[in-house]
């Protein structure tokens, strides 16, 4: 796990480096790391925040609206599957029965 002081510190010298006389927004300390963060720094951190996409998010429960889908498409709040796959599988369990099973093969 990256220290987050240091995380920081090297995103912002990464930005300051087009722009190091911008004005400072703000002045923090993360870990023990003293941080000052200029307007762009501010700007690209918010930016990378909004467009980050966390991989085990798959969409909310078209159900509940719960936000904890497994990788099955099934809701760990409300348990129901969701989405087009959960409603293959819905509707495949709907109409399975064993003759049906013995029929297609
Ligand atoms: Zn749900």
């Amino acid at each position: 796990m990256p220290d987050v002081g240091n995380l920081l510190r090297d995103f912002a010298a990464r930005i300051d480096a087009y722009e190091p006389d911008a004005p400072v927004s703000a002045e923090i300390e993360v870990d023990g790391v003293a941080l000052t963060l200029r307007a762009p720094v501010v700007r690209a951190l918010a930016e990378a925040l909004a467009a980050y996409h966390d991989p085990r998010d798959r969409g909310r429960c078209d159900h509940c609206g719960g936000p904890r889908m497994d990788e099955n498409f099934q809701c760990r709040d409300c348990g129901r599957l969701s989405g087009l796959f959960g409603r293959m599988v819905t509707e495949r369990a709907a109409s399975y029965s064993p003759l049906t099973e013995i029929r297609d093969t």
